[in-house]
């Protein structure tokens, strides 16, 4: 068996007994990357040589020595490119520094790997805004793989990457994870450094795994997490051991069920498959009981005017002048800064751009972005909550599967209205996780689906001991 689809639990006991070597995984790879990554297309690049020289000195002592780890493209590493799926640094850019999740990887002897396609700057569901290629779902290649952490979810699904590292602003880890019917877990806000990432939102970005189980799920968040003075958002809070607890099961567990995530608009059978998860878990032990987050319908809009408010102003670094594509037309600096921008971003990233200095200008502040605010107050405060009656909450991801490719390009709202299930974490920056939650039959084809679980604020340990107790119930 190929070591590109093995478990990173299985590749440390074989690395540390001397029976492979990480060349061996690195081969792997390259042979699964040649044979599909063509028509999957989650590589934007990938640094081969350098990974093999990393190899050849990877600390097997360490808690991930001598294994590859795929990076989203818009988390730096230093010497590689980092160009967020956008033309704007496409060329021009090469990353200066290590993120500190890439450091942290590193000095747990990880080696990052590979470079994965994103919608541009992290806007999309979809992938299908990616300036600089197109990946198809491994399951179905006529289909999405989600987004914006499109190519990470490819990656490990179509067994051409170990382990990936996404980001999530309103579901970019999970809902990809979802529609790939891999692992994607966003961090507690603060629990994961942001420094390095290239920033979409600054209020609702997190860096988290993508993998093919729970297991490598903690591993990595293990190597990941913990404060960083060069992130101010990270926070000084105790690192559990995450891979601890995870076989505890969830007797005793309390876990809800929003009752306004289950109505219009959810496929059917999408929701079967939450609800036969809902009826396993409370086989093995959990209380399930009916919750409700009552501000749920207000979350999509608040979303998308806070996020593309905090995006217009991130963007604005984006002036041709510091970095990546800068205009050869110009005539003066004004002038640069306008055709710079107008020839770099791709339309939904102006849309975005537009919106959020809409929302921001003068006489319309109040009643957008400041309102914006204070529903995401009363969101966050439907989580704190719910949190007093139960331990986690179990959810749908999406409300549909992986669409087909280009369904969605003439109404970009369908996209938007399609992220309410993964929001509301980010607005109340809690922890969230997708897990594989089986398989719906949609015009002929069977495509994955996951279960969401969402827990409080640095809950990581209790949400992952639930979702490894998820991905092993046996059904009734
Ligand atoms: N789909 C959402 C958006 O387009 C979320 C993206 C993300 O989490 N980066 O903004």
């Amino acid at each position: 068996m190929s070591l590109a689809t093995a478990s990173i639990r299985d590749l440390r006991q074989r690395l540390t007994a001397g029976e492979i070597h990480p060349s061996d995984i690195l081969n792997d790879l390259a042979s699964a990357i040649g044979a599909r990554d063509a028509e999957v297309g989650a590589y934007l690049s990938h640094n081969l040589d350098e990974a093999r020289a990393a190899a050849d000195k990877a600390d097997l002592s360490r808690p991930l020595g001598g294994v590859p780890v795929a990076l989203k493209d818009n988390i730096n590493a230093l010497g590689q490119p980092c160009t967020c799926g956008s033309r704007y640094l496409e060329k021009g850019y090469t990353s200066p520094y290590d993120a500190t999740v890439t450091a942290r990887l590193k000095a747990a002897g990880a080696i990052p790997f590979g470079r994965l396609n994103m919608d541009e700057f992290a806007m999309g569901s979809a992938t299908e805004n990616s300036a600089l290629g197109k990946t198809v779902n491994p399951h179905a290649h006529d289909r999405i793989p989600g987004g914006s952490s499109g190519g990470s979810a490819a990656a490990v699904a179509a067994g051409t990457a170990i382990a990936a590292l996404g980001s999530d602003t309103g579901g970019s880890i999970r809902q990809p994870a979802s529609h790939c019917g891999v692992v994607g877990l966003k961090p507690s806000y603060g629990r994961v450094s942001r420094y390095g990432l290239v920033a979409f939102a600054s209020s609702l970005d997190q860096i988290g795994p993508v993998t093919r189980s729970v297991e490598d799920a903690a591993l990595l968040l293990q190597a990941i997490a913990g404060h960083d003075p060069a992130d101010s958002t990270s926070l000084d809070a105790a690192v559990p051991d995450f891979s601890a607890g995870l076989d505890q099961g969830v007797a005793g567990l309390k876990l809800g069920l929003p009752k306004e995530y289950f109505g219009e608009g959810i496929d059917p059978e999408v929701r079967a498959r939450v609800e036969e998860r809902a009826r396993a878990l409370e086989a093995a032990g959990a209380e399930i009981v009916e919750i409700s987050l009552p501000h749920t319908e207000h979350a999509v809009a608040t979303y998308y005017i806070i996020a593309p408010a905090e995006a217009s102003s991130n963007l604005a670094r984006f002036d041709g002048v510091r970095y990546g594509h800068r205009s050869r037309e110009a005539e003066d600096l004004l002038d640069l800064y306008k055709k710079s921008r107008e020839e770099g971003f791709g339309a939904e990233v102006k849309r975005r751009i537009l919106l959020g200095t809409y929302v921001l200008s003068s006489g319309y502040y109040d009643a957008f972005y400041n309102r914006a605010q204070k529903v995401r107050t009363l969101i966050r405060r439907d989580f704190s909550e719910a949190f007093e009656k139960v331990d986690a909450i179990l959810s749908p991801v999406a409300p549909s599967p992986a669409r087909r490719i280009g369904e969605n390009s003439d109404d970009p709202l369908k996209d938007y209205l399609s992220d309410i299930y993964t929001i509301a974490a980010n607005l109340a920056g809690i922890c969230a996780i997708s897990v594989p939650a089986g398989t719906v039959e949609n015009d002929g084809v069977s495509l994955p689906v996951g279960l969401q679980i969402l827990a409080p604020h640095l809950g990581e340990a209790t949400l992952l001991r639930i979702a490894k107790a998820a991905e092993g119930v046996a059904l009734a």
